[in-house]
């Protein structure tokens, strides 16, 4: 479902202009089953006046752009204007400016790997919330994993979660269950996932272990050119496993789970690829297109190099937690079970092949698996452990912390792996920086120091790991939707 917003008192808002943001009466159309334009209310709108945003240093790879630059937005949301240099755009009374010298503006961050746990665990998170973390953390979309309850492996999902988003400050885009309830054993419905607009499917947090189904979906997602994104682990090994197998968790009498386990499926998955490939089983127009979540092993990284050499259409990502720590911080650390997740925070050997994958390219985007629970389900390290942190409002700042800023990668590298990357493995519309384009900003104060507190937090969940830790850069805010949002306490 598409909405859109068309004002009612345009005209009058016009000519009450020359505040710093307007406050009008928007009436919602919504496209019904049948693609008809429906009147489904009315909704008080802001909208801002026109931004000029004056000497950022505008980092955008797609465009080889790193260079210090001013850009005016009209109160549409549409960039009027862009000049590179020292030069400035001479504002009337009418325009909003922001100095940004010192600061960066960038194409608008995108996470394509996020649990908001609505419907049916609001507890935890809602889409309200989540977008609110999101926001704070500089990202003006995020892509939603199905794992909700009910899991999102119906059309219905799908247009619950749109309907939802055109109210929040950020695009939400939804990933489609691989299976039925992803549990395996059926194939969801990709063919209308797809006209539903969905662009990726997967069963994230559950792997399909059956390698039938797997071929399956290769060749479905291909036909409908959805991309697979495929939560890498070998459940027979990993079953009742809480951290990363090795001194530390035969120290802490706790079971463990074997990095092997992400190789071998993911093993199976690029031979069932090739397979498909040398037979031509796959759409003859459409190839697979093959992503890893939260890739966090050498094995894994190795095999993906390969297959990336071997010209497979195959990419992944890294979570700012497994690029940070391993499993002897899990060790030392006070709260275990904000240390808890899938796949474990594994050895240092494997944090350091992440780090070498992320600065020769094999790694293309940064996501943040935020995965939302309540302080009772965080505990203990127990068998009752649930597993995942929450990622959204602390990503940007350990990419600038742990990688900027130890020359790991440059900062136009890490805006490729937080925003460029991740909207094209998605097929999302490039964001530029050109007149005529739609403004989709986030600003970047790389040399903020600050720390996340348990009270500043957006989430409706706390548990990271990363709380009360120093950290360097932060978002200052985003441009999105036509209205500006600045970040509390900067
Ligand atoms: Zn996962």
């Amino acid at each position: 479902m598409r909405r859109i917003r068309m004002p009612n008192h345009f005209h009058h808002a016009e000519s009450v202009t020359r505040q710093s943001c307007l406050s009008i009466i928007c009436r919602i159309f919504t496209h019904n089953a049948v693609g008809e334009l429906i009147f489904t209310g009315t909704q008080n709108c802001i909208r801002t006046m026109s931004v000029i945003f004056q000497q950022a240093r505008i980092i955008n790879p797609l465009q080889h752009v790193d260079i210090t630059g001013t850009v005016k937005v009209s109160d549409e949301g549409i960039i009027e204007e862009v000049v590179y240099g020292e030069e400035t755009l001479a504002a009337s009374s009418a325009d909003r400016v922001l100095d940004l010298r010192g600061q960066i503006l960038a194409p608008g961050l995108f996470d394509m790997h996020c649990h908001f746990r609505e419907p049916g665990q609001e507890y935890k998170e809602t889409l309200e919330s989540g977008s609110k973390a999101a926001a704070a953390g500089g990202f003006t979309g995020v892509a939603l994993m199905p794992n909700t309850k009910p899991v999102i492996d119906s059309p219905l999902g799908v247009a619950y979660i749109r309907h939802h988003a055109t109210a929040l400050p950020i695009d939400l885009e939804v990933i489609g269950a691989m299976t039925v309830a992803s549990k395996g054993e059926h194939l969801a419905p990709f063919g209308k996932f797809r006209s539903y607009g969905v662009t990726a499917v997967s069963d994230d947090g559950s792997a399909i272990q059956n390698s039938q189904i797997t071929r399956l979906a290769f060749e479905y997602a291909s036909n409908f050119d959805l991309l697979i994104i495929q939560h890498c682990e070998e459940r027979s090994l990993t079953m009742g496993g809480i951290m990363n197998e090795g001194l530390f968790s035969t120290q802490l009498g706790l079971k463990g789970i074997p990095d092997v386990s992400e190789a071998i499926t993911l093993s199976r998955d690029l031979l069932l690829m090739r397979y498909l490939e040398q037979h031509k089983l796959h759409d003859p127009l459409r190839r697979p297109r093959y992503h890893v979540a939260h890739i966090s092993t050498k094995a894994a990284l190795d095999l993906v190099r390969k297959a990336k050499q071997d010209g497979l259409q195959v990419t992944c990502e890294v979570t700012p937690h497994h690029f940070t720590l391993c499993d002897e911080d899990l060790f030392h650390a006070e709260m275990k079970g904000n240390y808890i997740m899938k796949p474990p925070l594994s050895s240092r050997e494997n944090r350091e092949a992440l780090l070498e994958g992320l600065a020769d390219g094999t790694i293309d985007a940064i996501a943040t698996d935020h995965a939302p629970h309540a302080s009772h389900e965080k505990e203990s390290p127990s068998d009752q452990v649930a597993f995942g942190i929450t990622g959204l409002e602390t990503s940007l700042a350990l990419t600038i912390t742990e990688l900027v800023d130890k020359k790991v990668v440059s900062m136009s590298r890490a805006i490729e792996l937080l925003s460029v990357n991740p909207r094209t493995i998605m097929r999302l519309k490039p964001l530029l920086f050109a007149p005529g384009e739609t403004a989709n900003f986030t600003i970047i104060d790389p040399c903020a120091l600050w720390s996340l507190t348990a009270d500043s937090i957006k989430s409706k969940s706390t548990n990271t790991p990363f709380l009360n830790r120093p950290l360097k850069g932060r978002s200052r805010g985003i441009f999105h939707k036509g209205q500006l949002l600045e970040s509390d306490g900067v």
